[in-house]
């Protein structure tokens, strides 16, 4: 693959993201950076470093759709704009996905014993909502999909850290565009979000990025272009790494469920210094530890007044 690396700033707490420009049958920019300043004179640099204009670019395709990656789509108004199908909600915030998604945060938070008071302040504190693009998608991409203009590029749906992340791995070369499912040097959070089809059950968001690691693992990506930091050429072992680090994590949390405790209980005791300031990214962290407990029947779920217990078995 003709891989060019373009590094663009972002104001959030994990620093710089990547954008990659491959040019195939078509000229294909992967992830666009959030939507500041900033970060547009990054990706203008960056492409014209490549020898391309902004114009030139003939389709956006994005890993999936948080802000740090899918914010500036609206600089490319000619372009395709192409990603799994769920990104569109977040692109479009059509009036009923809005109601939805706060319905759906504000039952799970009560679900997780969260005060009334730190819920509020969730579902109303979205500022970082004025950074996503605004364009819709013009085509969307499914599990098994190659990408227009990129022969034997083909689509793998990895959700978990987002309902919509997709990596993209090259038959043959086995190199691979991996968004934020593996990251060099950070584990990558396995964050709560509205289920696919708008309805239904919470995803078990750390299992899913769990099975989306071995499905990752078993693809044997030579090399792999991430969203944040370097590339990885280790991938197998990397990932092994990554799990059986969660499992101690989860072994861990076991240990504090002597006594039935709920998910704001256990996030208490594990961020004690920042959940306050991060509830929704330490919450949705302890909740993927309770959900591997139950999964594996380490740990049970009592239900009092709606309100869920987790204990140890
Ligand atoms: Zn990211």
């Amino acid at each position: 693959m003709q891989v060019h690396k373009i590094i663009i700033p972002t104001p959030y707490p994990v620093g710089d993201v990547n954008a990659f420009l491959v040019k195939g049958d078509a000229l294909t920019l992967f992830d666009a950076g959030p939507k500041t300043e900033e970060a547009y004179e990054a990706l203008k640099w960056g492409i014209r470093s490549a020898g391309y204009e902004m114009k030139d670019i003939e389709q956006v395709v994005l890993t999936h759709h948080h802000p740090d990656h899918a914010g500036w789509v609206d600089a490319f108004p000619h372009a395709e704009v192409l990603g799994h199908r769920y990104v569109d909600y977040w692109m479009r915030q059509a009036e009923d996905f809005i109601s939805y998604r706060n319905a759906f945060y504000i039952h799970e938070l009560e679900r997780e014993g969260v005060p009334k008071q730190i819920i509020q302040d969730i579902v109303e504190v979205r500022g970082e909502m004025e950074l996503f693009g605004t364009r819709p998608l013009t085509g969307f991409l499914a599990e098994g999909d190659e990408v227009p203009g990129h022969h034997k590029l083909k689509v793998y749906e990895t959700p978990g850290h987002a309902q919509s992340h997709l990596i993209f791995v090259e038959e043959g070369s086995n190199e691979g565009i991996g968004g934020d499912l593996l990251l060099e040097g950070v584990s990558s959070n396995p964050l709560v979000e509205p289920p696919n089809e708008l309805a239904g059950d919470r995803p078990k968001s750390l299992l899913q990025y769990n099975a989306s690691l071995k499905k990752l693992r078993d693809l044997q990506v030579s090399k792999l272009y991430t969203g944040h930091g370097g590339e990885v050429y280790n991938s197998a072992e990397l990932i092994n790494d990554r799990l059986e680090k969660q499992k101690q994590r989860a072994f861990k949390v076991r240990e504090m469920l002597e006594e039935p405790k709920t998910v704001f209980d256990v996030t208490k005791m594990l961020f004690e210094k920042i959940y306050k300031k991060q509830p929704g990214l330490t919450l949705s962290e302890t909740l993927g530890q309770l959900d591997y407990l139950v999964d594996n029947q380490l740990a049970q779920i009592i239900v009092r007044e709606d309100i869920e217990f987790y204990q140890k078995v």
